[in-house]
């Protein structure tokens, strides 16, 4: 555990790298130390070896030297031939005490004691070295070892001459502790004098040793083990064999170095100390900035950017931390990015959906809690579709910044948002306010759009629809709030209301809507739909030939259903292609029946915005025709302003293509969708549906009688017939055949009916019409 922080491990190898130099340094030291002190004991050794060489040589000297005097003496050599012995051996003692011989002898030819100045041997007995005076016979002086009576003497042999050699002189000094002290004290080494049997076998003679440590004395593989340097010289002897040991205590040899090497031992332990430290420091002061930007990335993994990392170091790490820095700035600046992508819409710089989405949801949050209110509006531009198909996609996104712009500056404070939800809708969000603010604000946007906009020279025209919902009132939860602001605005836009706030009334709940869904399903399978036919009288000859189909659903227990009530659903779902095509084979199969019975009337069938767009509507047609054998003019297709300028160039392909066939178009509700001429024109239309609204407001309005007569101008000047429909009375029929309007078609008239009470309503209308001829005849 200690070892996975990268402090520790650098202190580790710091410590083991240290203690492996001071060891090894250690161990070269100690082992020339070692080696030294050995070496050194050698030498000392062999000085002393040369030494205690040269005092015995010097030792045979003075005795030889003290021997000669004795024998040269001529008192003494008359003594010695006179053998006077008391003479010889006053002689003798006299001489031998002047250099401190411990024994001086005199030896006969035949090798035999004459005297002996310290009673060592007695008178007449054999000399017990003869090969020392052999040897000095020979070669002129000698020395050797030898023992005496248990003792043991370096001894040396003089000729006494007279001329000739009459007997020897021999004189020695004892092997004792004195002389091993004297040898020890100058070579500062410790002598001991040996004896040494045919085994191998010491016997101490003498030693500078203290008397105990004597016995320890056995061989020298012992004393190698017990801790001396030892070196054994043989000593020229006689008889049992004499040595010399030298002993260097390697433990007194190494005590000084002990010294150094305990020193040494201190020294690599306060390196090591040191180095402990000091590689914990170095360690520290690496992990430690290590550690802050450790810390550092976990903060900028949490998503804070606020502050930079403090950079004091001017080394790697410096770097490294600046380098952090750089990034955590480049993360903070993608991230800004990121998120303006995310919550920007990049046309308009307004909010997106996204970001709309997100301040509901807090905005929702905060009304729960402070119990307050807030309104959401949902906005949507009329024929923005037309805008971007006739004047190009350029001019469309500049509109789309144009009514940004004013729609923020309509906005009338600053938490208020108003963001692009895409395409050409906008939403609003007030996120403090109730309705009346709304409604406040929702004119205050349709005011700032009425101004013209000029864009690129071109005068754009658009208006918005707008949907108001509040909390809590419409609901608590988001999506409830915008589905509900987005059915208020589908209201403000069929009725062309500017804005409209929802009501419940709106939006069956979606378990009615799945009931009125089958239902409708049912209507069609089990026949429960019928279609009723409508007149469009000739306001010139009075003439009947044309009607239009209108839907009429029969439900078993709703009873009557007026289309108003199902077909925008129908169109809502996507069911409306399955009434058109019944309605369709209907209708036409109804045109074929009159046909046969010989009742010429053309059909007009109304079609959907949907199934416009729908480009398969020219195909059912065709086949349709051809299933009940009816010639194309004898059908008319209806269709709705709003319908066409909701995507002109579509409408117009299809509509181009159903013209091709034969089909008769006739533009429904006109005067409600401000389609423009330049449109119209491009359209191949046969007629025109004055809106029943004008038709209807024509008496009290002045406005609508001007829009009902410029409309049939209009109509005539590009070569259209114009219908009124929506005629309730006498006189609006007087007033629009006044006004030269083709055709007209009201209840005044007649209801739509179904097919049979056509019939005779037909009937009654020719003879009714054949007798006013009449009396008009009669008038003339
Ligand atoms: P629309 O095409 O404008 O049809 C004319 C509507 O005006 C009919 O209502 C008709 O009954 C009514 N009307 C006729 N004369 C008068 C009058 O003098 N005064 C008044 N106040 N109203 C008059 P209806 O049949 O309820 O149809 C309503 C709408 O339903 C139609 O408006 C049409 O848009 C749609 N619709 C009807 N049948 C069909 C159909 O088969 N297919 C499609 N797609 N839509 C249909
Ligand atoms: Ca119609
Ligand atoms: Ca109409």
């Amino acid at each position: 555990m200690f070892l996975h922080s990268l402090r520790a491990r650098i202190a580790l190898v710091f410590v083991m790298l240290m203690l492996v130099a001071q060891a090894a340094a250690f161990v070269v030291i100690n082992s020339v130390i070692v080696k030294n002190a050995h070496r050194n004991a050698e030498e000392q050794l062999s000085v002393a070896e040369r030494v205690f060489a040269q005092v015995l040589h010097g030792n045979s000297e003075q005795l030889t030297q003290a021997a000669s005097v004795v024998a040269a003496d001529f008192g003494f050599r008359e003594a010695v031939a006179t053998h006077d012995g008391k003479t010889v051996g006053s002689a003798l003692r006299n001489h031998g005490d002047r250099v401190h011989a411990d024994v001086v002898m005199l030896v006969d030819l035949d090798g035999k004691l004459i005297a002996d100045s310290a009673d060592v041997g007695h008178e007449g007995m054999a000399f017990p070295f003869p090969k020392l005076i052999r040897t000095v016979a020979t070669k002129g002086d000698a020395s050797s070892f030898g023992m005496i009576g248990g003792r043991a003497y370096q001894l040396v042999a003089v000729p006494v001459k007279a001329p000739i050699t009459i007997a020897w002189v021999v004189m020695g000094f004892a092997i004792d502790d004195a002389l091993a002290r004297e040898m020890s004290s100058l070579t500062s080494l410790d002598v001991s004098f040996l004896t040494v049997n045919d085994n191998g076998e010491w016997g101490v003679l003498a030693s500078s040793l203290p008397q105990d440590a004597r016995a320890a004395l056995k061989d020298q593989a012992q004393l190698a083990e017990d801790g001396y340097a030892t070196r054994i010289l043989r000593l020229h002897s006689e008889g049992q064999a004499v040595a010399v040991l030298l002993e260097r205590s390697m433990n007194e040899a190494l005590a000084p170095f002990h010294r150094l090497q305990s020193t040494l031992l201190l020294i690599t332990l306060l390196g090591v100390i040191v180095s402990v430290v000091g590689s914990m420091l170095t360690a520290r002061s690496v992990t430690r900035p290590i550690a802050a930007l450790a810390q550092f990335s976990k903060r900028i993994g949490r998503g804070d950017y606020a502050e930079p990392i403090e950079i004091r170091q001017n080394d790697e790490i410096g770097e490294l931390a600046r380098a952090f820095n750089q990034m955590q700035e480049g993360i903070a600046e993608r991230e800004r990015r990121i998120t303006e992508l995310a919550y920007m819409d990049r046309l308009t710089g307004l909010p997106n959906r996204a970001l709309f989405n997100d301040r509901l949801q807090q905005a929702i949050a905060a009304a729960m809690r402070g119990n307050h209110p807030l309104a959401v509006m949902m906005m949507d531009l009329d024929r923005f579709k037309y805008v971007n198909d006739t004047l190009g996609h350029p001019i469309g996104d500049m509109l789309l910044c144009e009514v940004a712009k004013r729609l923020r500056a309509a906005l009338l404070r600053e938490t208020d948002t108003v963001a692009r939800l895409g395409g050409d809708e906008f939403a609003v969000l007030l996120p403090t306010d109730d309705l009346p603010a709304a409604r406040l604000l929702a004119q205050r946007m349709l005011r700032a759009l009425e101004e013209p906009i000029t864009i690129e020279g071109q005068l754009v025209d658009v208006g918005a629809s707008i949907g108001i919902v509040t909390f809590p009132h419409n609901g608590t939860d988001m999506n409830v709030l915008l589905r509900r602001a987005d059915i208020a605005m589908y209201v403000a836009k069929r009725s062309n209301l500017g804005y409209a706030l929802y009501d419940e009334r709106h939006d069956q709940n979606s378990a009615e809507r799945l009931s009125l869904m089958s239902e409708l399903r049912q209507a069609v399978e089990h026949d429960q739909l019928t279609l009723h036919y409508q007149p469009k009288v000739d306001l010139a000859t009075h003439r009947v030939k044309y009607v239009e189909a209108l839907v009429r659903w029969e439900h078993p227990t709703r009873g009557f259903v007026a289309p108003d009530q199902f077909i925008p659903f129908a169109e809502q779902t996507g069911y409306i292609k399955t009434i058109s095509r019944w309605v369709a084979d209907k209708a036409i199969g109804q045109c074929a029946a009159w046909r046969a019975q010989g009742i010429e009337l053309a059909v007009s069938v109304n079609v959907s915005a949907r199934e416009l767009i729908q480009s398969s509507l020219p195909e059912t047609f065709d086949a349709l025709l051809h299933k009940h054998g009816v010639a194309p003019e004898w059908i008319w297709i209806e269709i709705t302003e709003s319908a066409i300028m909701d995507d002109p160039n579509h409408a117009i392909e299809t509509l181009d293509r159903l013209h091709a066939l034969g089909i008769r178009l006739s533009i429904d509700d006109f005067g409600t969708g401000y389609s423009s001429l330049s449109y119209l024109k491009r359209m191949p239309v046969d007629e025109l549906k004055i809106d029943k609204s004008f038709v209807m407001g024509m008496s009290q309005h002045k406005d609508d009688e001007t829009i009902v007569r410029s409309t049939i101008d209009l109509g005539h000047n590009m070569g259209l017939k114009v219908v009124a429909e929506g005629v309730e009375s006498q006189e609006m029929l007087e007033r629009l055949r006044a006004l030269r309007c083709d055709l007209a078609q009201g209840f005044h008239l007649s209801r739509p009916l179904p097919p049979a009470k056509l019939e005779a309503w037909l009937a009654e209308w020719t003879v009714g019409n054949q007798q006013a001829l009449a009396v008009a005849r009669e008038q003339t």
